[in-house]
């Protein structure tokens, strides 16, 4: 039994299935477009960082190709380990056949008379501050190592795993770095190694993260085996954050509708602890007293909404009323923004409806857009003018003593992109300061109707806005619209991979962003509409 570093951040369940011998012919989702994209750009990512150190290090530098079967590739990562090489690029360790693992690192970097493992991963590893311990890509290893005045580590704890997983393989074949256990990640930016102290008592309850590894490692361990061997199965099925993405949810999925898994409306830590108390139902949560005391501590929502959840998955209803009365922020003008990007690439597309008292503005659609694939310097253009048509707007609307309001859904993806995009292009024609953005997010002004929706419903099957706006009696004109066919369109429409732009599928790219904030725009008419008041109220079921 040899298991990857990926056991140990997945989901238990995924490890039994992955081990079970009667599971191989189990309903699985292949791997979507998405998640296929993202696997290409990592490796285009780690492909890139090589490339600059090897051309920093020609003569210290060694590769081991991927495409070598994987016994050869062990046996060329040990003869150059064993040799010193400074710099180690797609080693594979020896399996751990008494530790039950296997598996390598992007960089093994010497350090003293051993090697400390370093990976290169596609997320910011680092937040300006102070204090993490970085070293210049140009010098890539631990001692060159310092508090650095300007980036605080953002703590991954995947990363930290995977790292502790590599130098467990180290320490089995005698090759690691002697003294404190430590690993560093190069991240998107690609700009330093930070590097973790994986003895540091960083962890929840003050252990580190080799502590957290070894415990997690060994659960891990003990579930393939009982999966491996028909043993009382030591994970079952419980809906989580990363059933969304998981290959496993068609088989997963069936079974928890089909035993009315509690799981279906609560989360996380909520789930075990209701569980635990022998509430292992929906209809079993349903029956309970939204007014009584809950029979665990619950941390994800109060009890009550718990209660009221269990009784609107029971009836399929796609929502309720928590409140009697449905308020949402409404001003005399009033925008819908949506903004559509490509991956980590860019922000491409800003749209806005723009309706209320008249300004001296046209009312409608709007599509602030480059066609330049991104990333592009021509980003920067669209969003300044974006951001200044949005400051028009405010400005005529307070000029005549109107209230003002821009609505989104769910605002971290629309944020991420306004500082980002006043940060990236900082200076250039029109490109507001992070701080004019910040003041922005922050004000009244800016709405986000996800959180609304979240105050004044529950909702039983999420809340996606392809869920919730259909509720309001808005649907999409293209019937394929989502956020992952969007990205396709995309590719189509700039000609990305060399093909020629398809101007059709720029066509569908605009109708599907107007469709977007028309239909947050239909939701919050309706959350102001007495028509709301036909969504059951939750106390009434
Ligand atoms: S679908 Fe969910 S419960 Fe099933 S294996 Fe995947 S993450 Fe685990």
């Amino acid at each position: 039994m040899l298991l990857d570093a990926a056991v140990v951040t997945q989901c238990r369940r995924r490890v039994h299935l992955e081990h079970d011998p009667t599971a191989l012919d189990a309903p699985r989702a292949a791997l979507d477009a998405s998640a296929q994209r993202r696997i290409a750009a990592a490796a285009a990512h780690r492909r890139g960082v090589a490339d600059r150190l090897a051309r920093q290090y020609p003569a210290d530098w060694a590769e081991i190709s991927p495409d070598l079967p994987a016994d050869q590739r062990c046996v060329a990562t040990l003869a150059l380990l064993r040799q010193g090489a400074p710099f180690v690029w797609g080693g594979l360790l020896p399996a751990d056949p008494l530790g039950g693992r296997r598996g390598g690192a992007e960089l093994l970097v010497r350090h003293g008379s051993g090697y400390l493992p370093v990976i290169v991963v596609r997320h910011k590893v680092t937040d300006p501050g102070r204090g993490a311990r970085t070293s210049p890509l140009s010098w890539p290893v631990l001692a060159a190592a310092r508090t650095d005045p300007q980036r605080k580590l953002r703590p991954h704890s995947r990363d930290q795993m995977r790292l502790a997983h590599t130098l467990r393989l180290l320490q089995a074949a005698g090759l690691a770095a002697r003294g404190r256990a430590a690993g560093g990640v190069i991240g998107l930016e690609a700009d330093v190694v930070a590097w973790y102290d994986l003895g540091a008592p960083t962890w929840s309850g003050g252990h580190s993260a080799m502590a957290e590894y070894d415990t997690r490692f060994a659960d891990r361990l003990a579930i393939a085996h009982a999966a491996a061997t028909g043993g009382q199965p030591l994970a079952l099925p419980s809906r989580v954050t990363e059933c969304r993405s998981c290959p496993w949810w068609p088989t997963c999925g069936p079974a928890l509708r089909a035993s009315r898994d509690v799981s279906m409306v609560l989360r996380g830590e909520d789930t075990v602890a209701l569980r635990a108390a022998g509430v292992c139902t929906v209809d079993a949560l349903a029956a309970l007293d939204p007014a009584g005391s809950p029979p665990a501590p619950m941390t994800g929502m109060s009890f009550r909404d718990a209660v009221w959840l269990a009784r609107a998955w029971q009836r399929d209803l796609t929502l309720v009323r928590r409140n009697r009365r449905i308020t949402v922020p409404r001003a005399e003008v009033e925008v819908d923004v949506d903004m559509e990007s490509f991956d980590e690439d860019g922000a491409y597309l800003w749209g806005c409806l723009l309706s209320g008292s008249d300004i001296g503005v046209p009312h409608g659609y709007r599509a602030f857009v480059t066609w330049e694939p991104v990333p592009t310097p021509d980003e920067a253009r669209s969003f300044a003018a974006f951001w200044g048509w949005l400051t028009d707007v405010r400005a005529r609307a307070a000029a005549r003593g109107l209230s003002f309001a821009a609505y989104c859904y769910n605002e971290q993806a629309e944020n991420r992109w306004m500082l980002s995009s006043a940060e990236r292009f900082a200076g250039a024609p029109g490109i507001p300061t992070t701080t004019a953005v910040q003041e922005f997010i922050c004000s009244g002004q800016w709405v986000d109707l996800y959180g609304v929706v979240g105050a004044e419903f529950l909702c039983a099957h999420g809340k996606g806005l392809k869920t919730i706006a259909p509720a309001a009696g808005f649907a999409w004109h293209d019937p394929e619209a989502s956020g992952e066919n969007s990205m396709r369109w995309y590719a189509d429409a700039v000609g990305r991979c060399g093909a020629e732009p398809d101007l059709a599928q720029r066509a569908r790219l605009l109708t599907y962003n107007a469709d977007d904030v028309r239909a947050t725009r239909a939701l919050r008419r309706w959350m102001s509409s007495e028509r709301v008041n036909e969504v059951p109220y939750a106390d009434d079921l």
